[in-house]
């Protein structure tokens, strides 16, 4: 079982953000920010190159849930999704990164 998915099972403790049915947000362990979540859908899915229209639809609202929740949604904030080796993905299951409480810096190579 992947990394994630053991959070998802509470086998792997986390900070939790908010939680629903389909989706979970908790603090990134090693922040790049001072507001650092990742939002994972429960149901494992690799990356985004397989997910569903359907799930992002919810992961949208979710994602829009999470900003509202931790007070960055006038503030500003960036999502992020890595995906594969160029991407810099690590832990293969989805999940997306919500970035703030700070101006962020842009250009990664
Ligand atoms: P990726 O590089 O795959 O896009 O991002 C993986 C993220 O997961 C990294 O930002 C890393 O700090 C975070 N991470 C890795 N292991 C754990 C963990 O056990 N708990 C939490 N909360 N975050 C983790
Ligand atoms: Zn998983």
């Amino acid at each position: 079982m992947c990394l994630f998915c053991k959070i998802v099972n509470k086998e792997i403790p986390a900070n939790i953000v908010l939680e629903n049915e389909n989706f979970l947000a908790f603090h990134d362990i090693n922040p790049k920010a001072p507001v650092h979540i990742l939002a994972i859908p429960k149901l494992h899915v690799d990356s985004f190159n397989e997910v569903t229209g359907e799930t992002m639809a919810k992961m949208t609202e979710f994602i829009q849930e999470i900003v509202k929740e931790v007070k960055i949604e006038t503030s500003g904030y960036r999502v992020i999704t890595n995906v594969g080796d160029n991407g810099g993905q690590e832990v293969k299951h989805l999940h997306f990164h919500i970035l703030g409480g700070a101006k962020l810096k842009w250009g990664h190579f």
